[in-house]
């Protein structure tokens, strides 16, 4: 099942487990928005090349939309609507004022020299400078963009409205962008997983953690569980994987990999083969890399009492299933993974209110937020019934079905 099967299969669940008005119902799986434009740019040779850019805005019911701009070779309309409607339900969720969009650009980052990168994004946001805005739609960085992306979006934009730091999020911290963003999606998965192992009579100290994915989400969420006495027992990224039964070392693991470029070869810990870090022996597993990675294959193998979705869609529905039956306790990712998000929110407000937090506020406030938003989603859990995953849909449908209901429907 494709990521847009399984969130409309969720969402239509949580749709009828809250008795939602069969309109409204309707009216929030079709996107309020989808633009496709074409992006043509002289290449540093002279030639001429044609990209096409996406823009699918999901809701506003709750506020402005926001959602990430990926560059990808493969962006799939399908997979853009299926995120856009995600970030609906996750910025609902983590009960901040937004609602949820997603969007790219056909293109492989690797093979465009910095000044195409730089001239495409110019043309993409002449393209669609109308349809996004501070109170309209956030961009973000995704997949294949980052910080000076956004610095781009920003100067262009400003070039027809006037300067507008708050029309994206994830900006360098010179031109507005927040203290802490950087972590804040590692570190709100830390919050999430305090937040239910607290519930479960334990903490992070003296757990065992196996973690798939040693990028930004899954190095932060690492060292910060390193810090607070968890044992990282196991690492896998892209280029192989390590374990030690005792707790791996994680700021000596990160030094490592910013000398080598790889995680082997590391003399805390023995190489293992990456394929089994999923069904490694641990308390806790985190997936912080690639959807999918939980199937039918090898949902019957997982060991960890605990699953913390720090990626996008790491469980297909075939495994939750499995690992739901084995009693594994599954964090969903439209909660785990809202630490991004929410400071994007902070950085959004401080921006609004020309006045820069403190990294220790910013941090102090996602751990607020996602302690609040674990609390919302037990709720709903004993409300109905039902299982995180359930729980935290129910939570963000709820919120924005109200929000529709009180705006009205009279055209
Ligand atoms: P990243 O590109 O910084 O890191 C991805 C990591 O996954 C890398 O270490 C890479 O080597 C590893 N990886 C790739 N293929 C792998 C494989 N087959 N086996 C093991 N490891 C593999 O990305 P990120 O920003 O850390 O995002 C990770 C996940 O979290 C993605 O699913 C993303 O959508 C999700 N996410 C990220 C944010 C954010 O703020 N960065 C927010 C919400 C969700």
């Amino acid at each position: 099942m494709n990521a847009l099967a399984a969130t409309n299969r969720n969402f239509r669940q949580a749709a009828r487990i809250l008795g939602v008005d069969s309109r409204i119902e309707k009216s929030l799986l079709i996107p309020f928005r989808e633009i496709k434009v074409e992006c043509t740019i002289p290449k540093d040779d002279g030639t001429l090349v044609s990209y096409v850019g996406f823009r699918v805005q999901h809701d506003n019911a709750r506020g402005p939309m926001k959602g990430g701009i990926r560059y990808h070779p493969e962006v799939d309309p399908d997979e853009v609507n299926a995120l856009a409607q995600l970030m609906t339900w996750k910025t609902a969720v983590a009960d901040i004022p937004y609602g949820g969009a997603k969007g790219g650009i056909g293109c492989n980052p690797k093979d465009l020299s910095k000044s195409e990168l730089e001239r495409l994004t110019r043309v993409f946001t002449q393209k669609i400078h109308d349809l996004i805005g501070v109170n309209a739609d956030v961009p973000a960085p995704d997949m294949g963009t980052n910080a000076q992306t956004m610095a781009w979006i920003l100067d262009e934009y400003s070039k027809f409205h006037g300067h507008s730091p708050a029309v994206v999020t994830g900006k360098p911290i010179d031109l507005g962008g927040s203290l802490g963003r950087e972590a804040a999606t590692g570190r709100g998965v830390v919050y999430a997983t305090e937040a239910l192992l607290a519930e479960h009579g334990k903490s992070v100290k003296g757990l065992t953690f196996a973690i798939q994915g040693f990028g930004n989400v899954g190095s932060w969420a690492a060292r910060l569980l390193h810090e607070k006495g968890g044992k990282v027992v196991a690492v896998s990224d892209i280029t192989g994987a390590v374990k030690n039964h005792s707790g791996i070392d994680i700021a000596a693991l990160i030094k490592h990999k910013e000398a080598t470029g790889k995680l082997e070869d590391f003399s805390g810990a023995d190489a293992m083969d990456a394929n089994e870090l999923l069904t490694h022996e641990c308390d806790v597993l985190i997936p912080c890399a690639l959807g999918g990675v939980l199937n039918r294959d090898n949902a019957a193998n997982v060991r960890a009492k605990f699953i913390i979705e720090a990626a996008n869609h790491p469980t297909d529905p075939e495994a939750d299933e499995i690992l739901s039956k084995k009693g594994v306790i599954i964090l969903p990712d439209i909660y785990a993974n809202a630490g991004g998000v929410t400071v994007s929110y902070f950085e959004w407000v401080q921006n609004i209110q020309g006045f820069m937090w403190e990294e220790e506020k910013v941090n102090a406030e996602l751990k607020r937020y996602m302690t609040k938003a674990f609390h919302n989603i037990k709720g709903m859990c004993q409300s109905h019934n039902c299982n995180l995953r359930m729980g935290a849909f129910t939570l963000g449908v709820n919120r924005v079905a109200r929000a529709t209901l009180l705006r009205g429907w009279e055209a």
